[in-house]
């Protein structure tokens, strides 16, 4: 009887191990990426922001902001949500390593400038119509805004009704907001719309199969943990947060800061991402790629600094948002 469950059970595992294979998790940092962000992000909350946070948690998640950083990924294939999927991610052209989230499309703004020469008006409705939104939209759909950096500003903006009467869900809004601010520091986040930011990109990460978008969202930082950290996210947490306040610590305060009268800068953080993952994710790398320790340690770093920008920057984006609220509310 026992020989016989412990058959079923695995053939139950390896069911699950083959899903596993099949369907890879191949978006948004990872369940570690994720976890530290948010943790590192939790741990800088100043004393609104924190007891903010800690309301608009379920209870179950016993104030873990980290435990939940993972849901909008584990929900955006659900019917409910499948609206949520093209929120994780804001792909550029093809090789143009620059984020434009709203430009006119050349073909538009040469029609728009020859409206002088255009007394009817005709071309330059033509010009209207063909405007394009570039690079924060449904690519699909076209509809603009439906990309990480919409979405960090829309979710900022519904959690500013903290304390008011508000149609929002705001806890949603805390695990997306939570969730896309980690998103975008994932330089392959903001990579090119061809590759799906290098999910078309077939790589041999070591002896494992891979593509590029999985390596950087699970791959670097595993092969980190269990070669430097004794396979402990704790330690390899810990170490971020004592570069945070030892060798980056004349840094953080430019990583926290925003423009005068913005709350969130999702711009600036794509904007640097397509910059890394030129320089740094797509660089040397081709289909069918053997990716290995030069990779591997040369972009650790990236991966490491992006983590820390994420999450000192989430702490510095609900601090904003709820002190904002809190000084508005007296
Ligand atoms: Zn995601």
């Amino acid at each position: 009887m026992q020989h016989r469950t412990m058959e079923s059970y695995k053939i139950q595992l390896v069911a699950i191990v083959s899903l596993i294979l099949v369907f890879p998790n191949t978006q948004g940092w990872g369940e570690d990426g994720h976890f530290i962000v948010c943790k590192i992000a939790q741990s800088r909350l100043s004393n609104s922001a924190a007891e903010a946070v800690k309301n608009l948690l379920p209870e179950s998640a016993q104030n873990d902001l980290a435990s939940l950083c993972l849901w909008p990924d584990e929900i955006k294939r659900d019917a409910r949500y499948r609206w949520s999927a093209t929120l994780h991610f804001a792909d550029t052209p093809d090789s143009l390593c620059n984020f434009q989230y709203d430009s006119k499309s050349p073909y538009s703004f040469i029609l728009m400038h020859s409206a002088s020469n255009d007394p009817s008006g005709a071309l330059s409705e033509l010009g209207k119509t063909t405007q394009q939104f570039r690079d924060c939209k449904d690519l699909s759909t076209g509809e603009k805004g439906q990309c990480v950096v919409g979405a960090i500003n829309n979710y900022t903006n519904q959690l500013l009704n903290y304390g008011s009467v508000t149609k929002y869900n705001l806890t949603e809004a805390l695990l997306f907001l939570s969730h896309f601010v980690g998103d975008i520091h994932q330089p392959l986040h903001c990579g090119f719309v061809s590759d799906l930011g290098g999910n078309r990109v077939a790589v041999n990460w070591y002896n494992t199969v891979r593509n590029l978008h999985r390596v950087w969202d699970d791959d670097i930082i595993e092969t980190a943990e269990e070669r430097f950290y004794d396979s402990n996210r704790t330690e390899y947490i810990n170490a971020i947060q004592q570069n945070i306040t030892k060798a980056w610590a004349d840094q953080v305060k430019g990583w926290e800061n925003c423009s005068p009268n913005k709350i969130p800068c999702p711009d600036i953080y794509a904007s640097e991402s397509i910059e890394e993952a030129c320089q740094w994710a797509y660089k040397g790398v081709s289909v069918n790629s053997n990716l290995q320790d030069e990779y591997f340690l040369t972009r650790l770093p990236i991966v490491t600094l992006r983590l820390a920008q994420g999450g000192v920057r989430l702490a510095a984006t609900l601090n904003r948002i709820f002190g904002t609220q809190y000084s508005a509310a007296m």
